[in-house]
Order: structure tokens, then sequence, then C-alpha cells
């Protein structure tokens, strides 16, 4: 038995506690017990998101992830649509393999930005008014894009999984329809480049890259075509025939600040990669150079006119697409030049902004054709530039005296 003071402190604290629960408002105590919830299972923050699939707190690695899956599905499609085509089973609509290959890649693409980044933009070449008034096209597509899985489950979960359906598919591609600019996170997004290279079963690449107030960060790019050995060196024939042959097929990557890296491309998970460098180029006259196959991309003309006066000998390498950036950022070429055709054409950042990062990344600097550096913040075009060149860091000043040279003396 108690002493009575005690006894009576004991009472009087019992009466206190009904008191205050009767009259303590409710709301006060939805509070406590969310508060109490929130302590016993915590909200996923970055680091239990980044903990789950084994992200470290490396600046845009879940981006680089994403991207690189991404690229790495919306490759199985295409590599599909180029079979069908040279099998000559792509019958079942009009459209050119390119217009079916554009559409799925983007759509897949897309999906998987708006699964893990809901509220980022994107800059895509294609949207989906055509595909709204053409049924016939839209259920190809559809069938193609649902067809393109990785055989990887973990890999497919990133990535948001399968479209849910083919409205769901048309709302994708429309996502891509960013103005760009100079705020925010944006994607440039082009699904097929160099389609001239895909339908003649050359270089194309799949290309993707994050900008951050205007400045690229992240950039994949997917080439099919190229070989998977980095110390190949490029030969004129690499713009042909390639098509599906066994080793063929190279994602590269870079993250700015954080280096290069190529690795075979997979139908699931990633594979390892390998860390990529620019070829020291002690001898300019011993350079290779890219160029675009097409004449109406870049002035061939302008372009022997520079490496005759660079003292370069050997023949001009000629690709379609980013593989070109590809090529030089693993040292399998040297230079880049893409002198402008016309006065008015302005360059797409789609086609450049995975590219430049992956070579600056590489030890490679890129500029225009007067040496200004590429400004990604004006919005979807390159509208405050004119040309390309890429070369080594060490040589890049030396290029771009004689590329000013020869443009002054037209
Ligand atoms: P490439 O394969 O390097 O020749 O580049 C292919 C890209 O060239 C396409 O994605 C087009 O966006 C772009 N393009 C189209 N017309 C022109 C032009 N007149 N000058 C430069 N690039 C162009
Ligand atoms: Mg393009």
């Amino acid at each position: 038995m108690l002493p009575r003071p005690q006894l009576t402190l004991l009472l009087l604290s019992i009466l206190l506690a009904i008191l205050a629960i009767t009259t303590i408002p409710s709301r006060l105590i939805t509070r406590l017990s969310l508060f109490a919830h929130h302590l016993l299972h915590p909200a996923p923050t970055t680091n239990n998101i980044l903990k789950k699939h084994n992200y470290t707190t490396m600046a845009y690695e879940k981006e680089l992830h994403l991207a690189q899956l991404a690229v790495q599905r919306a490759t199985l499609l295409t590599r599909r649509v180029y079979a069908a085509k040279s099998k000559g089973t792509l019958s079942k609509s009009d459209a050119s393999p390119v217009t079916i290959g554009d559409f799925g890649a983007q759509a897949l693409i897309i999906a998987a930005i708006k699964h893990a980044f809901p509220s980022d933009e994107v800059v895509g070449e294609e949207d989906a008014d055509d595909l709204r008034t053409n049924e016939v096209l839209r259920s190809h597509i559809w069938e193609l894009v649902q067809e393109a899985k990785l055989d990887d489950a973990e890999a497919e979960a990133v990535l948001g999984g399968p479209i849910k359906d083919a409205d769901a598919m048309l709302t994708a591609l429309d996502a891509g329809r960013s103005a760009g600019g100079a705020k925010g996170r944006i994607w440039a997004l082009d699904p097929i480049d160099g389609t001239k290279g895909f339908l003649r079963g050359g270089q194309y690449a799949v290309c993707l890259a994050l900008m951050v107030d205007g400045e690229v960060k992240v950039g994949v790019l997917g080439c099919p075509n190229l070989p998977v050995d980095d110390k190949e060196r490029l030969d004129t024939g690499i713009g042909a025939d390639q098509t599906d042959a066994d080793g063929k097929g190279v994602l590269f990557s870079a993250v700015l600040g954080q280096g290069a890296t190529s690795r075979p491309l997979t139908r699931g998970t990633l594979a390892e990669g390998t860390s990529i460098k620019m070829k020291p180029l002690e001898d300019i006259t011993q350079a290779t150079f890219c160029e675009s196959v097409e004449a109406g991309h870049s002035s061939h003309g302008d372009q022997a006119a520079i490496a005759e006066k660079l003292g370069i000998t050997k023949e001009s390498v000629r690709m379609d697409s980013q593989a070109k950036y590809a090529s030089i950022a693993r040292g399998a070429g040297d230079l880049y030049l893409r002198l402008p055709t016309s006065k008015t054409y302005q360059e797409k950042i789609w086609d450049h902004a995975a590219g430049v990062v992956i070579v600056g990344e590489a030890g490679g600097t890129v500029t225009d054709a007067w040496g200004k550096k590429l400004d990604f913040s004006i919005g979807r075009t390159l509208s405050g530039n004119k040309g390309v060149v890429a070369a080594p860091k060490a040589i890049h000043p030396e290029v771009i005296k004689v590329v000013i040279e020869v443009l002054g003396s037209k």
C-alpha cells in the first residue's frame, strides 16, 4: 500500500491525463499520431532511393543510369526495324523504316524519362500529330514498342516497365515539345540521328542528353553499328555495311566533370564500362578527320581545304550521325569538322548535346567554326553558333586558326 501523499499524487495525475485527452482538439491528436507514424516509417529520402538501386551520391548518377538503359532499350527497337526492312517484312504501312524507328524510339525514351523524372522537360524531334491521324502506322509502331523490352527485370523496372497502351505512347511522344531554354532540367533527344546512315546500313545513333540551366550535364549515345573495340582505328568503310554484325554496338556516356566511358550494347542490364580518352596527337598531319556523308549537312569543300592547310594527308572518314563524336572521343579518329553549307541553317541541339559532353570529358574541345562555345541555352537550335569543330584540347586552337583562314578567304 502506497503512503497517502503519493497515492493522492497518482490519482491526481490520472485525473489530469483523462482531462487532457478529452479536452485536446482532435486535430492535435491526428498530428501527434502522424508524427508517431513518421518516426516509425520515414518517407523515402533521396538517399534511400539511391541505396535501393545501389546508387552512390555522385552527381547525376540516377539520370545517367536511366539514360543509358533507355537508350539501350530504344536501340533494340531500331535494330528490329532495320532487320525487318532488310528482310522485306516491313510492309504493313507505307511509312519508311526511319519514321517507324524514330517514333518508336522517342516514345520509349520519353516514357522512361517521365517515369523517373516526371517534371523534367524534353526537346525531341518528333510529336504525335501524324500518328493520331494514321491508325495503320500507329498500331504498327505500338506493336514494335511493346516488343522492345530489356531482358532484365530490374533494368526494365528502372525504366518504369513497358508503356501501358497506345494512348500512353502518344502522350509520351507529345512530351517532346519543350521549347528548350536556359532554365531548369531539359533533355535533348534524337531518337535516330543519321537517318540516311540507318537506311543504308551505315552509322546511326540514338542520342540523349540532359541539360540543366542550359548546360549539358549528361550525354549518352547508342551506336549500334560501331565496333566494340575502342582501339579499332576508323577507316573509310565505317560508314557503310556495318549492320548487326556480331561484336558491333557501343553505348557511350559521360557526366560533366566525371569522365567518359564506352561499353558494349546489350539486350539487358548494362555491360561493364571502360574509360575512354581522345588519342594524344603529336603530329597533326597524321590526323584522321571525320565529316558527314551528306554533302548538304557540312561543306566537304571547306573541310578538304582545312585538312590540306593543316597538312593532313589521309582521306577523310565520312560517317553519319553523332557516331563521329563518339569515334573521336575514344581515339578511333582525331578531328570532327562540320562547316556550314548555308547561311540560314541552325544546328539542332539534339544533334550535338550528347556528343559535346562525351568529347569534352574524353579530353577534347568542341566549339563552333569561329571558336565560340556551343550555346545550348537559347532554345531548340544552336542559333548563336555556326558549324562545329571538335579536336583534342591541345590542338583545337591551331585547327580553329586554319578554319577561320579558310572561311575568311571565301
Ligand atoms: P550527319 O549525320 O552528321 O550528317 O547529321 C545528321 C543531322 O544533320 C540530322 O539529324 C539533321 O538534323 C541535320 N541536318 C539537316 N540539314 C542540315 C544542314 N543543312 N546542315 C547541317 N545539318 C543538317
Ligand atoms: Mg539528328
